[in-house]
């Protein structure tokens, strides 16, 4: 669990929940952690920040070559900001361009900061109630990107191999299943 900023403690206790007793979750907040983790969380929070912490603790690399090598991640909201490969506006930071996707930070506006959405998620027999904090979009993708929601025409939720990027907070709600299919990767 990255856990420099944002919603981190969240993060922790659904995962654990999900989890049981499979196993544990450990804050990573310098190098050295992330090489023996078996899959990674990056939480929402604020990008900027997060990118930050990252870069000056070389924690970034740490997961780059994690990544890259097959461990899963699952980055939610400023997480998956963070991990995409092109960020639509300027920003002061360098993305990890991990994901395949181009993403518009606070795609929904200030109108709608924060709001519910019943997902129709792909592989899921229910809708999902997903929370939506000051959220970014998916408004571009490369063909090795799996789309498991969308609203309107911008995804929220997706897949590219070991990766997962949610624009919404999962770590908010007592419904467990996109924990699940992270758990499923690891
Ligand atoms: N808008 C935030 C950002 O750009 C993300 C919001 C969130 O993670 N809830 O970093």
């Amino acid at each position: 669990m990255v856990a420099f900023q944002g919603d981190v403690s969240e993060h922790v206790h659904a995962m654990e929940r999900a989890l049981g007793s499979e196993g544990s979750v450990v804050a990573v907040r310098s190098m050295g952690t992330v090489p023996d983790c078996d899959g990674i969380v990056l939480p929402g929070g604020e990008s900027t920040t997060i990118s930050r912490h990252l870069a000056r603790t070389g924690v970034g690399d740490e997961i780059q070559v994690a990544a890259r090598s097959g461990v899963p991640i699952m980055a939610t909201c400023a997480g998956l900001i963070v991990i995409s490969k092109e960020i639509v506006e300027e920003t002061r930071f360098e993305p990890l361009r991990l994901l395949n996707v181009r993403v518009m930070r606070n795609a929904f506006g200030s109108q709608r900061e924060s709001f519910e959405a019943d997902l129709k998620v792909e592989g899921f027999d229910s809708p999902y109630r997903a929370v939506f904090i000051r959220a970014p979009a998916i408004v571009g993708w490369h063909d090795d990107v799996d789309i498991l929601a969308r609203i309107e025409d911008m995804a929220v939720a997706v897949r590219q191999e070991n990766l997962m990027g949610l624009a919404f907070h999962p770590e908010l709600t007592g419904d467990l299943r996109f924990h699940e299919i992270f758990l499923d990767m690891i």
